[in-house]
């Protein structure tokens, strides 16, 4: 099954928005096994737009396009469709409804052109826009499959996940195996380490497939199987986790899509232990990670940012030599970190205290260097660990790293205890 993607609109093709529609949508074709052969830009012009998608048609069993489907005269990709289909265009009474609801909701006058965004193409299962105006639209016609979503990715991602899969599914991979999926999360090594550990299994495979699969400052695996039932996937794709397993066991935090918080909190909560966390350098960012997970209040005692010196050493008794002073190994310091996860453990009477502290940039601090980051991990009754990372990247990145990093720490001990 090939597919093809058509991104419509001359802003693309000017630079002045990134395409991450194809992006988002191979990736998402890909998980579902079809292979996505082109990806076609472009603009907002009735005759190319069209010429597209005779090309296209030549070339591909699935065309789908995204954006155009707005209410202005630009937004063409239905009218251009419906041409080369030789259909007609009719207005889709529900689309209509949730228009002008759109409209009284907000006081607002509605403009006859915003009609066109509840236009669909004869004959066309209507895709409803739960975050937008514009409805999509899904057909087949003589083999081939065509799909018409909206341009913003806020409306495009919802459309896809909670009705064009299931419409590939229905319309065109009946006649094939399902696909099945896992998502395998992993932390504490970078993307291409992580695929030179793997780069035998990724080549090697051809079911069940392993892929890398980009997700914004994770590293995750899409394991994926062709099967007649789920307990035959569940078979293939546990064997395949299992090789994984065993050659990363310090680093396979999980087989779902969920970040390392998520698990931590899980494991906190399952052997009845606490954290309190002390932050310099991710200002709260450790503790908003922490608290974003639901059910995290009987785990999560609380946190301090104790961002100045003035505050390491009011707040968590950290020894003004040690911060201050010729020869003071100072904020940014191992000594720092370890006193830091002490005594938050301490003051909060946690099980486990951490701590993040170090140069987050762009200025360099302490005559140190920037990414250069201390984290701690204290735990009841045992000696506290620290850690030196250098991070590369901007601040935002090394504000991220950091709090990742410690999660990590924390992981990799309850991992330990819930092996034993
Ligand atoms: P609207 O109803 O907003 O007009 P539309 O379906 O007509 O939606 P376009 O007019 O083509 O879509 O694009 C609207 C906005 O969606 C763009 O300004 C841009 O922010 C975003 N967008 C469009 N195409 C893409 C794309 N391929 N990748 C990422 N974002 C896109
Ligand atoms: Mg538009």
């Amino acid at each position: 099954m090939k597919a093809e993607i058509i991104a419509v609109g001359t802003e693309l093709l000017l630079g002045q928005i990134v395409n991450t529609n194809a992006q988002y949508l191979s990736q998402e074709l890909a998980a579902l096994g079809i292979d996505v052969y082109f990806q076609t830009v472009v603009g907002d012009n009735m005759d190319r737009l069209q010429e597209a998608i005779r090309t296209a048609q030549k070339r591909a069993d699935v065309l789908i396009f995204t954006g155009g489907l707005g209410p202005t005269q630009d937004d063409l990709t239905k009218d251009a469709l419906a041409a080369v289909l030789g259909r007609s265009l009719h207005l889709d009474r529900l689309a209509m409804d949730h228009v002008e609801q759109f409209f009284k909701d907000r006081s607002r006058p509605m403009t006859e052109n915003n009609k066109r965004q509840a236009l669909s193409i004869d004959g066309a299962s209507p895709l409803p826009n739960s975050t937008g105006l514009a409805i999509g639209n899904a057909l087949s016609e003589d083999g081939k499959h065509y799909i018409l979503l909206p341009g913003p990715p806020k409306e495009l991602m919802p459309m896809f996940e909670e009705q064009v899969k299931n419409w590939i599914l229905q319309h065109v991979l009946t006649e094939e195996k399902p696909l099945y999926s896992r998502m395998l999360k992993f932390a504490g090594i970078g993307e291409s380490a992580l695929e030179t550990e793997l780069l035998d299994l990724i080549e090697g495979q051809s079911d069940p497939t392993l892929a890398p699969y980009a997700k914004e400052s994770e590293v995750t695996v899409r394991v994926s199987t062709k099967a007649l039932s789920v307990t035959e996937a569940e078979e293939k794709l546990d064997a395949l986790e299992a090789q994984i397993r065993a050659r990363l066991p310090e680093n396979l935090y999980a087989n779902e899509d969920v970040p390392i918080e998520k698990v931590i909190v899980d494991l906190l909560t399952e052997h009845h232990l606490t954290v309190a966390v002390a932050e310099s350098c991710t200002g709260g960012l450790l503790m908003g990670n922490l608290t974003a997970i639901p059910g995290c209040a009987t785990v999560f005692k609380g946190g301090i940012v104790c961002y100045s010196n003035d505050m390491k050493e009011k707040l968590l008794n950290v020894p003004h030599d040690l911060l201050e002073g010729e020869e003071a190994p100072g904020a940014v310091s191992k000594e720092t970190a370890e006193v830091l996860a002490e005594q938050v453990r301490m003051v909060m009477d946690a099980d486990f205290g951490l701590s993040v502290t170090g140069v987050a940039g762009p200025a360099y601090s302490e005559r140190k260097p920037v990414g250069l980051v201390y984290i701690g991990l204290s735990e009841r009754g045992k000696p506290t660990t620290t850690f030196q990372l250098n991070l590369k990247g901007n601040r935002e990145t090394i504000r991220l790293r950091s709090a990742k990093s410690i999660l990590y720490q924390l992981w990799r001990r309850l991992n330990e205890r819930a092996l034993v």
